[in-house]
């Protein structure tokens, strides 16, 4: 029988912490009370320390213990799309695909969806995430809350731009605005705090000027962040220095019109030249990086120019139709390779220290809980903060041997690795099974959503070989 304290020992296991110190515990242990971690340190002295306590206590014999992962840009409601756009051009991918997916969308739909992709999240140790913006905030809050993960939730938002579907471009500005303001009195802070919500900007292509500067403002006012595709593909910049006559593109536009901030989550970033670096340094702009869906959608991201620029960088997956695995372990891997391979493009020389372990691995904690505004509480495995954790077994043909526990957490871990999760000081997958929902029933749930959506929104999917 579990015994009912509330108070939490793991210990015998390596602890790598990701404080300021960047500290890691050979042999450590951590303790969590309640949702509060509340002492970590070398194992035989947290024991000591907790001999008289009534206390739960897990010996992991020499498992890792990990700061929760942070996914900063994930689309949610596109996991029943997994699959729907695999090697189709941009237009056919949004206008063929995505946007007749997304507008024939129900609410249920969403939260079905918010499921199958929370429990991939969970199985990657993913704790927290940011949202990039679907249509039913409310199903993803559902969701979000069942699961027992933590969330930045972030409507899609648009009033304005070519080929929309019908149901969004009657969308005005005014309804855009005060739609966020209703999903931010409803669910921000909700589910024991575990929901936020921010605003959110679908891209430039898709918004007025009066938009951005009134969602910019309505931030300032709720204290929430700002959420936006920013510089994903070459033509968004052609059409801004078009449209708006400036002489780059987004980034340039947004500095122009005092949009950027230290609240401003931009994905991608993708097309921005030394200039807008400077831009998004100085404004303390955040970036997601999302290597997979850079590589096959939109292109190099200067990421080590960013982070050596100052610009806090870190990891997503995007959604499923631009990437299909919604691991961050994966992400961290190709960040790594992606970011090697690309300083061999463009300088001529191999650079196999360009984007290190030790930074990837700060991408997808720390600096990720610093991306969602949230690094007061979560990112790092510190007394006061949350007790949003991630458990591996390092000891599996993945992994073994290991000779520096750093690199090996980058370069050989999988998502197979992952044994258990804790979010919130409370456990959502133990031993590989998520706890909160049935994994199973749920992907049963999404096969049979998914075929009917595709049905309603008339997208076939042509077959590539002679299906007999
Ligand atoms: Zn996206």
């Amino acid at each position: 029988m579990e015994s009912t304290t509330k108070i939490t020992i793991l210990h015998n296991a390596l602890i790598v912490t990701m404080d300021s110190e960047l500290r890691v515990f050979e042999n450590g242990a951590i303790v969590f009370d309640g949702d509060k971690i509340t002492d970590i340190g070398k194992s035989d002295n947290i024991l000591r320390r907790h001999r008289a306590s009534d206390v739960t206590l897990h010996d992991l014999n020499g498992q890792f213990v990990l700061p929760g992962f942070v996914n900063t840009h994930v689309h949610t409601s596109q996991q029943l799309g997994r699959g729907i756009a695999d090697d189709v051009d941009l237009i056919t991918w949004l206008h063929g695909r995505i946007w007749p997916y997304e507008s024939h969308m129900t609410e249920e739909d969403s939260f079905i969806s918010t499921l199958l992709c929370g429990i991939e999240l969970i199985h990657s140790g993913v704790t927290c995430f940011a949202e990039a913006g679907g249509q039913y905030v409310s199903g993803m809050a559902k969701a979000v809350e069942l699961l027992g993960l933590r969330a930045c939730l972030t409507k899609s938002i648009m009033d304005f731009g070519e080929g929309l579907p019908d149901l969004w471009s009657s969308q005005t500005t005014d309804q855009c605005i005060q739609s966020q303001k209703e999903l931010y009195e409803k669910h921000h802070d909700t589910a024991e705090g575990r929901i936020r919500v921010w605003l959110g900007i679908r891209q430039i292509l898709n918004s007025t000027d009066r938009l951005l500067l009134e969602t910019r403002d309505l931030a300032r006012e709720l204290n929430t962040g700002i959420h936006m595709h920013i510089a994903e593909i070459s033509y968004e910049n052609q059409f801004v220095v078009d449209s708006r006559k400036v002489d780059h593109g987004t980034v340039t536009h947004l500095k122009k019109i005092d949009f950027l901030q230290s609240n401003l989550l931009a994905a991608h970033c993708v097309w921005v030249n030394d200039n807008e670096i400077g831009y998004l340094s100085r404004a303390g702009v955040k970036v997601s990086h999302c290597p997979a869906a850079a590589m096959r959608m939109l292109g190099f991201a200067p990421v080590r120019k960013m982070i050596d620029a100052g610009v806090c960088v870190s990891l997503g997956t995007d959604g499923a139709p631009s990437n299909n695995r919604m691991s961050i372990v994966d992400e961290m891997y190709l960040a790594s390779l992606i970011n090697k391979g690309h300083e061999v493009f463009t300088t001529g020389t191999t650079d196999p220290t360009a984007l290190s372990a030790e930074v990837v691995f700060r991408m997808a904690t720390i600096d990720g809980a610093k991306t969602v505004l949230w690094d007061n509480e979560i990112g790092s495995l510190e007394v006061g903060k949350k007790a949003d954790i991630v458990i591996i077994d390092p000891c599996s043909w993945t992994m073994a041997p290991i000779h520096d526990c750093i690199s090996s957490l980058v370069y050989s871990m999988r998502t197979e690795n992952i044994i258990s999760v804790i979010c919130n000081g409370k456990w959502i997958m133990k031993d590989k099974k998520i706890l909160n929902v049935d994994e199973k029933e749920i992907i049963l749930q999404a096969k049979k959503a998914s075929k009917e959506l595709l049905e309603r929104a008339g997208i076939s999917i042509p077959t590539r070989m002679k299906m007999i």
